[in-house]
């Protein structure tokens, strides 16, 4: 009884909150979303857990790594590994679809407005889910590019062909070694282009939607 009374009492705060956003919604002139891992998380992309153990056991069982961000940092024997571990990570957070529409929802209720997205995620949900590029700004980078080590240049490259091979052909936790992915310029290791240090590119692409975000803000009275 207690816990039907509160889960009610809950339910009914959410409500209010949804309602409120809705009539703010309706009301604005310009909206400016920002999103974070919570967001892909809702969709359906958990990195711990029953999908973590789905497509990790092996990882899990010989270095004990309990979910796919920490293992992320973990210093892998050899590149074959290394790239074993991630191309799994990129294909399953950016090239598979979430499970829940939570992306498809947020679109249908802005598309109609005057609206730009600030992310940090990099799972491409956005544009999956429709939203128009011109109108996202994905801060840390893009699961789906590469980027020199180094970096020896600042351009990215897309991965999908690659990681689906590496996926594919991947045995007993390691890639062939043929497959990991070299620079086209210096040809030393490349790496994602997400932003963990100072050696994050920021492409042609980063600094076009740095610069609509910011006449987004400079033309708009927010
Ligand atoms: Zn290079």
């Amino acid at each position: 009884m207690f816990l039907n009374l509160w889960t009610n009492k809950s339910t009914q705060t959410y409500l209010d909150k949804i309602e409120k956003v809705k009539e703010i919604l309706s009301d604005c002139d310009a909206i400016v979303i920002g999103a974070g891992a919570g967001l892909s998380a809702a969709a359906g992309f958990e990195y711990s857990g029953q999908r973590f153990d789905t497509y990790f056991a092996d990882f899990k069982q010989k270095y004990k790594i309990e979910d796919m961000y920490s293992g992320g940092f973990y210093p892998f024997e050899s590149l074959e590994e290394y790239w074993a571990y991630w191309s799994r990570y990129i294909w399953i957070n950016r090239y598979m679809d979430a499970t829940e529409d939570v992306y498809e929802t947020l679109l249908s209720l802005v598309k109609d407005k005057d609206y730009f997205v600030l992310t940090t995620n990099v799972d491409h949900c956005f544009q999956k889910a429709g939203f128009d590029k011109k109108r996202l700004f994905y801060t840390q980078g893009d699961y789906g590019l590469f980027q020199c080590m180094t970096p020896c240049h600042n351009e990215t490259y897309e991965n999908k062909d690659l990681i689906l091979e590496m996926v594919s052909k991947q045995k007993d936790m390691k890639i062939p070694t043929e497959l990991i992915p070299k620079c086209p310029h210096c040809g030393k290791p490349m790496t994602m282009n997400l932003r963990c240090d100072n050696t994050f590119v920021e492409d042609e692409g980063w600094h076009k939607a740095s610069q609509r975000f910011l006449d987004f803000i400079r033309t708009r009275k927010i």
